[in-house]
């Protein structure tokens, strides 16, 4: 490799980084994308539950009062045949233990139906609560959908980008040498898509960790690509470009 053709392979380099700089970026947030859909279906999902679970205790109370309403039946029934009896009863004695039967059942058919009135008016509430539910539920819904299609959007949007970013990359690549470039993506995907970093105050961008000025002197010359003897990433300096 001739200096100057070292030096154009650095350039390119640092050309390729920073559109992979931005591709890595987005692709980051392209893959936070599905997490975040499943977030808000999750909690979406869950304010459906909450509906759900106000109309299945309206049914629990309704089939309670149903119950009830045929427990009541049973007893005016009682009552009626109660009264049927009294008329062949012979004794005073079988008559006032007869009447105190019949005092008791009406006791309980009170009781009962005071119960029923108590069932009537918690499913008016819970019915309430439901209607109101369901009306925060439909918010809940069209903001759900909102912020759906806002992420779908917006990692459209992003794809787009990292197309274009590709095809510039792809333009960019073809004047890199294939060992360079080969090199140069490895280190890529194992540094989490840095791969040629600046020497600053004689420290590398990448790790932060000391350049030997020998190596310093080793990257000004431009015969060789340079690599950062803790990190491994392509080193250069930016004045020198
Ligand atoms: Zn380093």
């Amino acid at each position: 490799m001739t200096s100057k053709s070292a030096k154009d392979q650095i350039i390119k380099l640092v050309e390729l980084q920073k559109f992979d700089t931005e591709i890595y970026q987005y692709n980051k947030e392209l893959k936070e994308g599905p997490e975040r859909l499943q977030e808000i279906k999750i909690q979406f999902e869950a304010k459906k539950q909450i509906l759900k679970e106000f109309d299945e205790r309206t049914k629990s109370k309704q089939l309670e009062r149903k119950e009830k309403e045929v427990d009541l039946q049973a007893k005016e029934d009682e009552i009626v045949k109660s009264n049927n009896h009294l008329s062949q009863l012979k004794t005073n004695k079988e008559y006032k233990a007869k009447l105190t039967e019949i005092e008791n059942i009406k006791a309980d058919k009170s009781i009962i139906e005071e119960k029923i009135l108590i069932l009537f008016d918690e499913v008016d509430k819970i019915k309430d609560q439901f209607e109101k539910e369901k009306v925060l539920l439909a918010e809940e819904e069209k903001n759900y959908i909102a912020e759906k299609k806002q992420i779908e959007d917006f990692m459209k949007e992003l794809e787009e980008k990292v197309k274009l970013l590709e095809n510039k990359r792809k333009q960019t690549a073809v004047d890199i040498d294939a060992n360079a470039l080969s090199r140069y993506e490895r280190i890529l995907k194992g540094k989490d898509g840095l791969a040629i970093v600046k020497v600053e105050n004689g420290s590398c961008t990448g790790c932060y960790m000391n350049v030997p000025a020998q190596q310093v002197n080793q990257i000004k010359k431009h015969e060789n690509l340079i690599y950062c003897e803790m990190c491994a990433r392509i080193l250069y300096i930016e004045e020198d470009l």
